[in-house]
């Protein structure tokens, strides 16, 4: 097997705007990159604020998982989580009813310009739409600092949390998060601190978190992420990073190779669309995404087409972010 050059990468590549149904980490469209291998089609997404060393990974990634075989699938079907953006608490009924058969549910808190209180509200509403038998984590994108994290673990307690994402940025403050909540039995997760880390398994090593959220696209790959998991020797929760039905295709590809699945993954996020690139986007069903490779409809391709400008930026970030990796 050989490498791709440059050209071979963008030879086939596309780039797409979809529309989303909420305003998601404040955008309400997201944009792609897509492109084929010799395995099949892969994505390059990083959000559009990540420097180019950073989207070096993400490019790897996509050409892993597009000119790769990858490691075999132990399981064919993923259970995935339901996902609630920071919206209003009246609001979660109506985006609980894009996802069939979920039953856990990601809350986004912490949300710049909202306050605790939104929070609770938002987190009551799903325990109240999930009754008693309902999972609910929330994940505060490093958010809070400890005291605000640990005030919020108190103010959430009544909701019965499966666990705690990225509550605080930094190790250290997860760390010690951790100390003060250990009579709680309040799992911590590390998410940013995995992917955006120098070094992933520093979470690990430094006892701060109880689970790692790995996501195939930031980590560089299927491959790259197991061994972070294997390295890590953490319980690992597979998410995505509000990607295509390509990406999360790539996901359910690194959930299923996991040797130990405890808990429902991030993968069920194409709710969050209003249009996908392929016929049948990778929604749940059942609670469940099947795995297994996934290949745009030209027609939704073109429907989907950025401007000639994005089109422009993205295809020279690819140019760039290959500069600035080893490939
Ligand atoms: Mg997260």
């Amino acid at each position: 097997m050989t490498s791709p050059t440059l050209s071979d990468v963008l030879a086939t590549a596309r780039v797409v705007s979809l529309p989303l149904n909420t305003r998601f980490r404040g955008v309400e469209h997201r944009e792609a990159v897509l492109l084929e291998g010799p395995e099949g089609w892969a994505e390059f997404s990083p959000f559009v604020e990540y420097d180019d060393a950073e989207a070096s990974t993400w490019l790897a990634a996509a050409v892993d998982f597009a000119w790769r075989p990858q490691p075999a699938a132990l399981r064919d079907s993923i259970p995935v989580n339901a996902t609630m953006p920071a919206v209003a608490a009246e609001r979660v009924p109506e985006v609980l009813a894009r996802y069939d058969g979920c039953r856990t549910v990601k809350v986004k808190v912490a949300e710049p310009g909202q306050t605790l209180a939104e929070d609770v509200a938002r987190v009551a509403a799903v325990r109240a739409a999930m009754g008693a038998v309902g999972r609910i984590r929330v994940d505060a994108n490093g958010g809070w600092n400890v005291d605000e994290a640990e005030h919020a673990a108190h103010a959430l307690a009544e909701f019965d949390l499966e666990y705690l994402e990225q509550p605080c940025a930094t190790v250290a403050e997860l760390a010690e998060l951790r100390a003060r909540l250990k009579r709680w039995d309040l799992p911590i997760a590390a998410d940013e601190s995995v992917r955006k880390a120098q070094d992933p398994i520093e979470v690990a090593r430094s006892g701060a978190a109880d689970l790692i959220v790995v996501k195939a696209q930031p980590l560089g790959g299927v491959r790259r992420a197991l061994g972070i998991v294997a390295e890590a020797g953490l319980p690992a929760v597979v998410s995505s990073a509000l990607d295509t039905s390509i990406g999360l295709a790539q996901g359910a590809a690194l959930a299923a190779a996991l040797p130990r699945l405890d808990f429902d993954c991030g993968l069920g996020t194409a709710s969050l669309y209003a249009a996908d690139v392929v016929r049948e986007p990778l929604r749940a069903r059942d609670g469940a995404v099947p795995v297994g490779r996934l290949t745009p409809d030209p027609d939704l391709l073109a429907q989907h087409a950025a401007s000639a400008e994005r089109t422009e930026w993205w295809i020279a970030r690819v140019r760039r972010a290959w500069e600035a990796s080893a490939l």
